[in-house]
């Protein structure tokens, strides 16, 4: 009986990685333990390893591994030599980073609206954004689901503009059957713990089919060295640490297993969810979305997030404010009502805990918290 209750009203944290880590824990240690008995943690076998392996599994020639996702967008546009002058177009509706490093490099963010029910940049939001200083678009794949990349590479090809794919949140989720993050340019991703492939600590990777973008990319990655000491261009230091590397193989192979956990579990919040005033994800026809957020759309938000949490169910906002609304941007003259799907967005949507090891009685009480909160 105690231990029912107790079972009953157990925090559910919006995400636990202990769940994930119990079962590797003697396998890390393994991985951990070779780093550290060669002490080569800069580059090396590991990370060449690495790259291989999420290279081949986002269907890519390349991989070059950086040490965190917004390195590995700030490294891109520098391989690209964004800088003064340059537009990016950018959703507004992202994780800050997708326009911080825009900005970063003195080049302009361009914000655009996303579609309603994806989140995501379409053709539609981008064309009117587009100038002849426009050099490149920046669709990000948010929570786990691709944009609609067709459209988006017509207009970039027909105008001449380049895409990168910010494939943070999306690693392994397709869009008619291509791997996010294989389809622009490059794809950028990033590898902090809570996305899908989580390292311990920050890292990231660049993708691409491209040689010469590859090359660029690990030149920018090392000071823009090449050879040792002898420098061509301005680059940094984005590389990314050998323990990570050997960290992200052991997870690598199980990262189908882990998205295919989150998937069933946004069935079960979908259908446990029905006849409630929300809005459950929406996935585009030819999409598969790896659910790096469950993300609902709920009338009377913050009261309902409170509810939750008063009764111990963690959840998030992703994202209160969206970029052009932000004060380090007001330099670029965004205004209140410039975006209004983005600015609904952010006033409407909260992310449910959607991690794999969720069990179904839990999954159960977070909807029916829901639920009541509305009846
Ligand atoms: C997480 C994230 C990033 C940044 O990745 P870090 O590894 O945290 O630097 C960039 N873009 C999006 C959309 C993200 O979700």
């Amino acid at each position: 009986m105690t231990t029912t209750m107790t079972m009953k009203n157990e925090p559910i944290p919006l995400l636990d990685l202990r769940g994930q880590y119990e079962p590797l824990r003697k396998e890390m240690r393994v991985a951990m333990d070779r780093v550290c008995d060669s002490q080569w943690f800069i580059g090396g076998p590991e990370v060449e390893a690495c790259e291989r392996e999420i290279a081949d599994y986002c269907g890519c020639e390349f991989g070059i591994g950086m040490s965190s996702g917004t390195d590995a967008l700030l490294c891109g546009m520098m391989a690209m030599g964004i800088g003064p002058g340059d537009e990016v177009v950018v959703p507004s509706f992202t994780f800050f980073a997708t326009a911080g490093c825009v900005s970063r490099l003195g080049a302009t963010p361009v914000f655009a609206d996303v579609d309603p029910d994806t989140y995501n940049l379409t053709a539609a939001c981008i064309a009117p954004k587009l100038t002849e200083k426009t050099k490149l678009i920046i669709p990000v794949h948010l929570f786990g689901q691709c944009a609609e990349m067709d459209e988006i590479l017509a207009l970039a090809a027909q105008r001449g503009i380049a895409v990168m794919e910010d494939s943070a949140q999306s690693i392994g989720s397709t869009y008619k059957g291509r791997q996010a993050c294989s389809m622009g340019l490059m794809g950028t991703l990033s590898f902090f713990p809570s996305k899908n492939l989580g390292a311990f600590g920050d890292a990231g990777m660049i993708v691409t089919n491209d040689a010469d973008v590859a090359h660029m990319c690990r030149l920018f990655r090392n000071h823009g060295a090449e050879p040792k000491y002898y420098h061509s261009h301005i680059g940094g230091n984005f590389r990314l640490d050998a323990l990570q590397a050997a960290i992200l193989r052991v997870k690598l192979p199980h990262l189908d297993s882990w998205s295919k956990g989150r998937i069933e579990n946004a069935v079960k919040y979908d259908s446990l969810l029905a006849g409630a005033p929300v809005k459950c994800p929406r996935i585009a026809d030819g999409n598969k979305s790896i659910y790096n957020q469950y993300v609902i759309a709920a009338p009377r938000r913050d009261e309902l997030r409170k509810h939750l949490a008063d009764r111990g169910i963690s959840t998030e906002i992703y994202y209160p404010v969206p970029l052009h609304l932000q004060d380090c941007f007001a330099q670029y003259g965004g205004k209140h009502n410039d975006l209004p799907t983005c600015e609904t967005a952010a006033n409407e949507v909260l992310a449910l805990p959607i991690y794999p090891e969720l069990t179904d009685g839990q999954i159960e009480r977070v909807a029916a918290e829901i639920q009541a909160f509305y009846n």
